[in-house]
C-alpha cells in the first residue's frame, strides 16, 4: 500500500555530527541512468544464500559461476554488498522496500509485511506495468505484496525459471514493460533435492589428494577458515562441493532466464543478487542466521542492461541500495508520498541526506526462539553497523565485538577496548540509529504486525526446510 510515513528520524542531526568521517567521502558516478524516457523492464534474481567470495568473478578459484562471470564483466560488480540480515525473509523484505528489518517489521521466515510500505512491485505496478515472481520457498508468498502474479513454491530452481519463462513468453501485451522477481534456492543447504546437483558436484569435485590439499590449503589462507572444525576431509569436501554445485546449478538457471528474456529487446536490467552468505565452518559455523560475520552477510550483486557501465565498484553498498537503483533506472520515483527509505541509487551520486551515510552497512540477527536448532545461540540481540575498513558488533546479552577488516577480512581478531577512535564512532552510531529510529513502534518483536499468525501457514514447509 502507499500509506506515508516518515521513517526519518531527527537522529540525522546526530549521525551527521557524529560520523563526519563516514559521510564527507564522495561517491562517485560509476553509471548514467539512461537518457531516453521510454519504460524499461527489470529482472530481480536472488540466489539464496550465496556468499560473493563463491563466485569466480569475486575472486573464487573454482568454475562455480561461468554465466554469472560473464554477466559480471560485462555489466558493473559491486565487490563488497552487505546484507541486513543473515535469514532469508527479512533480507528479502529489505530488498523490496529498502528498509532495515526492525523498520519494515519482518524479522524472520513466514512473516509478512504489513500493507503500508511501498514495496518494489509496487512502485511498477502505479505505472501500469506487468509484475510477476517466482520464489523457491513457499514462506516467501507472505512478500507477494504489489505482485500480479505470484507463485512460490519450495522447488529447485530450473522449475521456477521454467514458471517465470512460461509467464514472460505468456504476456498478453509483450510491450508492456515488466518487474520480474525470480528466487532460486539451490545454494542453500538444507534438506531437499538434491539429485539434480551430482554433475555439478563431479565436475567441481577434486579429482586427486594433492588437489582436495591445495584447495583446503586455499580456504585456511585466504577464506579464514579453519578446516579442523571439520571432522574429516571428506566431511569439509562433500560440503563445500554440494554447496558450490548449488552454486553451478543456479548459474545455469540464470543463464536460461537471460538467454531469453535478453534475446527479446535490450531495454531490460538484470539485478542478481542474494539475501545472505553461507557460514561453511568460518567461526566454527555451518549455516546461517546466527551470526553477522562476513561470511554470512556479504553477498554479490551484479547489474547488467542498457545504462549500466560496465566496471566494478569497490565501495561498501547494501542490498537496500537496490530499491532505490532499480527505481531511478526505470524512470520511477523512488519516494512516494514523502515516504523515506534507507538505500541511496548506485546510478547517482548519493547525498547524505538520509539517516544512514550510504558509507555504513547495517545488519541485525534474527530473533533466537524455541527452535531446536537454535538452542545453543546465543540469547539477546546481536546488531552490527560497518564501513568498508571497520565493523562494529554489538551483542546485548555478550560482549561487543570490533574489527579491522583491512587487516583482518574474515574478522577473526576481535580488537574491542583497544582504543581506536573508530570503535566509539561505530558503536555510538549505531546505538543512535537503533535508537532513534522507527523500530519500537512498529513492533520491533514483530508481535504488533499480526504475522506471527500467518507464520504458521508455513509450519510444515519451514519444518522440513529445518528452520523449525
Ligand atoms: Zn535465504
Amino acid at each position: 500500500m502507499l500509506a506515508r510515513r516518515s521513517i526519518l528520524s531527527p537522529i540525522a542531526v546526530l549521525c551527521l555530527a557524529l560520523g563526519t568521517v563516514f559521510f564527507a567521502v564522495s561517491c562517485g558516478k560509476e553509471s548514467a541512468p539512461p537518457k531516453e524516457e521510454v519504460p524499461r523492464s527489470v529482472v530481480l534474481v536472488t540466489i539464496d544464500t550465496l556468499r560473493s567470495d563463491h563466485l569466480g568473478s569475486y575472486g573464487y578459484p573454482r568454475d562455480t559461476s561461468p554465466f554469472l562471470d560473464r554477466l559480471a564483466a560485462e555489466g558493473r560488480r559491486f565487490e563488497s554488498v552487505i546484507s541486513p540480515c543473515s535469514h532469508t525473509a527479512p533480507a528479502h523484505a529489505s530488498i523490496l522496500t529498502s528498509l532495515q528489518p526492525f523498520q519494515h517489521g519482518v524479522l524472520k521466515n513466514g512473516q509478512g509485511l504489513r500493507e503500508e510500505f511501498d514495496t518494489l512491485a509496487e512502485q511498477f505496478s502505479v505505472r501500469g506495468d506487468n509484475t510477476a515472481g517466482f520464489v523457491s520457498v513457499g514462506f516467501l508468498s507472505e512478500l507477494q505484496q504489489g505482485f500480479e502474479t505470484f507463485h512460490a513454491q519450495w522447488q529447485t530452481g530450473d522449475l521456477t525459471v521454467d514458471r517465470a519463462l512460461d509467464w514472460f513468453r505468456s504476456r498478453q501485451d509483450p510491450t508492456r514493460p515488466f518487474f520480474l522477481w525470480v528466487h532460486l534456492y539451490d545454494p542453500h543447504s538444507l534438506k531437499g533435492p538434491r539429485e539434480k546437483l551430482q554433475d555439478d558436484v563431479a565436475f567441481l569435485r577434486a579429482k586427486d589428494v594433492d588437489e582436495s590439499a591445495r584447495f583446503i590449503d586455499y580456504l585456511s589462507s585466504n577464506r579464514g577458515l579453519d578446516p579442523s572444525v571439520y571432522p574429516s576431509t571428506e566431511r569439509l569436501l562433500e560440503r563445500y562441493d554440494t554447496y558450490d554445485a548449488g552454486i553451478r546449478f543456479a548459474d545455469r538457471q540464470v543463464e536460461r532466464l537471460h538467454r531469453e528474456i535478453a534475446s527479446q529487446g535490450s531495454d531490460t536490467l538484470f539485478v542478481v543478487t542474494s539475501d545472505h552468505g553461507e557460514g561453511l565452518g568460518n567461526h566454527d559455523y555451518g549455516d546461517h542466521g546466527r551470526y553477522l560475520y562476513r561470511e554470512q552477510l556479504q553477498v554479490p550483486l551484479i547489474l547488467w542492461g542498457p545504462g549500466i557501465t560496465p566496471g566494478v565498484t569497490d565501495r561498501l553498498v547494501r542490498l537496500v541500495d537496490i530499491y532505490p537503483t532499480v527505481l531511478e533506472w526505470a524512470g520511477l520515483p523512488t519516494t512516494v508520498g514523502g515516504r523515506e527509505i534507507e538505500g541511496y541509487s548506485l546510478l547517482d551520486s548519493p547525498t547524505p541526506t538520509r539517516s544512514l551515510s550510504p558509507r555504513l552497512a547495517y545488519a541485525q540477527r534474527r530473533p533466537k526462539d524455541g527452535a531446536g536448532h537454535r538452542e545453543n545461540w546465543e540469547d539477546g540481540e546481536i546488531r552490527s553497523l560497518q564501513t568498508d575498513r571497520f565493523k562494529y558488533i554489538s551483542h546485548s546479552e555478550a560482549a561487543d565485538e570490533f574489527f579491522d577488516l583491512e587487516a583482518d577480512p574474515w574478522e577473526m581478531d576481535n580488537r574491542i577496548d583497544e582504543g581506536s577512535s573508530a570503535e566509539e564512532d561505530l558503536r555510538r552510531l549505531l546505538e543512535a540509529y537503533v535508537t532513534g529510529s522507527v523500530g519500537a513502534e512498529t513492533g520491533e518483536d514483530g508481535s504488533e504486525d499480526g504475522s506471527e499468525d500467518e507464520a504458521t501457514k508455513h509450519d510444515d514447509e519451514l519444518r522440513a526446510l529445518g528452520y523449525l
